[in-house]
């Protein structure tokens, strides 16, 4: 991939702190399953967490193709930090800026940009995942306000988040076209967390917590784009946030490729260097041709939104392969290192953890093959 000079200089800034700022703390966030906040609030200091928006809402006026390309730089070393990033600059902000109002962009997308407020998704409840149209939330329309009520689980960045999209149904009898998204607000009477923090297998420097709403008074001002528009919004946000999912899966693959390309060259047993042993040759091949096949997908993807055509299928396919693909890849890391990888002395154990989200977050594998599936019947003439 060929970047021109602000791609480059946004991608090198990204990079430096990376290395200076992210990758000293990456395993002990995950140790202590402490949230990075004040990493996050630098870059948005610095420009990264606006990369593919406007500079007039306070963005760097660049593409998804860098976003993806810093997402991917971060995940190397942090899928955490990449994955909290990829809930607020994807799917909380994207949705305000390409629904929103002028107004509820100047008060809402501008903070989130300059990461001085930070975002969050609620989506998913307790008896809605996969089938977005079973939610259960709902928004009561009364004089000048919406009256919310319902919970949310599951949801990255709940418990450190100032602005929230949330989807709720207001005509609940129309299943998934009576569907509506709401901006609020940490501090709303009667919106609020329970307070629990998920314990998760992997991903633990990302908070993921519940939210609930009892009677919550939602001003009709801030209700995100059409009433019982909802659906197509979530599909448009979900869709863009599975390049960010594919690009921190990409991440993670080729942090893990990279630490065994140094580890093979080190290691002898048998008088040699593993790199010599035909098997370890062909999982450092297999995770050679994954990562490249998965960019490619990613950056297909990537290209397409930027280009403003349709990307719904290359979305789905870059996230489902390039997640698929960095299962198998760190599951084959940990076995290069042996006994050593699985051990939490190296990161490969905390990589091959890491990667499991990226199959079920924004959509399961099993989901993102229905969706291939479904577009290329529908492109079938
Ligand atoms: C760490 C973490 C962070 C998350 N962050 C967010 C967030 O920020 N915001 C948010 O809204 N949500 C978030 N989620 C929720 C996530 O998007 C859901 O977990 C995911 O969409 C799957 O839903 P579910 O867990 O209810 O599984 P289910 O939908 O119950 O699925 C269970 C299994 O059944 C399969 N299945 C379901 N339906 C079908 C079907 N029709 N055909 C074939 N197989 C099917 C699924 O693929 C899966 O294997 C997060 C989850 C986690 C764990």
């Amino acid at each position: 991939m060929e970047y021109n000079e602000n791609q480059k200089m946004a991608i090198d800034t990204a990079r430096a702190f990376v290395e200076k700022k992210i990758a000293p703390v990456a395993g002990l966030i995950d140790e202590n399953e402490e949230f990075p906040l004040e990493n996050i609030k630098e870059m948005g200091r610095m420009g990264l967490l606006g990369i593919a928006y406007p500079e007039k809402y306070g963005g760097a006026g660049l593409d998804y193709m860098t976003y993806s390309t810093i997402i991917e730089e971060i995940a190397e070393v942090c899928a955490s930090s990449a994955m909290t990033i990829v809930a607020h600059s994807t799917l909380t902000a994207d949705p305000i800026f390409s629904y929103g109002t002028e107004g509820q962009r100047a008060t809402y997308l501008r903070p989130l940009l300059s990461g001085e407020k930070m975002g969050a998704f609620g989506l998913t409840e307790p008896n809605a995942g996969s089938d977005t149209a079973a939610l259960e939330s709902k928004a009561v329309e009364r004089n000048d306000h919406f009256v919310l009520n319902g919970s949310k689980i599951f949801i990255t960045n709940a418990n450190v988040a100032d602005i929230f999209i949330i989807a709720a149904k207001t005509a609940p009898e129309k299943g998934m076209m009576g569907i509506s998204m709401f901006i609020l607000e940490k501090g709303m009477p009667g919106f609020g967390t329970s307070g629990k923090k998920e314990k998760k297998l992997g991903m633990r420097g990302s908070d993921t917590g519940e939210l609930f709403f009892q009677d919550v008074m939602v001003p009709k001002e801030n209700l995100l784009g059409r009433k019982n528009f909802g659906f197509s919004m979530l599909h448009h946000t979900l869709v863009s946030a599975r390049i960010g999912m594919a690009a921190i899966a990409l991440g993670i693959s080729e942090g893990a490729k990279k630490l065994c390309l140094k580890y093979v060259k080190q290691r002898k047993q048998f008088g040699k260097h593993l790199y010599h042993f035909q098997s370890i040759k062909n999982m450092l091949a297999d995770m050679e041709m994954n990562t490249s096949a998965g960019r490619l997908l990613l950056h297909n993807a990537a290209s397409l939104k930027d280009e403003g055509k349709d990307f719904t299928k290359e979305a789905s396919e870059a996230k489902l392969f390039a997640s698929e693909a960095s299962m198998r890849i760190t599951k084959d890391a940990v076995q290069i290192f042996g006994g050593y990888g699985y051990t939490r002395e190296f990161p490969l154990e905390r990589f091959f953890r890491d990667a499991k989200i990226t199959e079920i977050g924004d959509g399961t594998s099993e989901m993102q093959r229905m969706i291939i599936a479904d577009e290329i019947v529908k492109r079938t003439k």
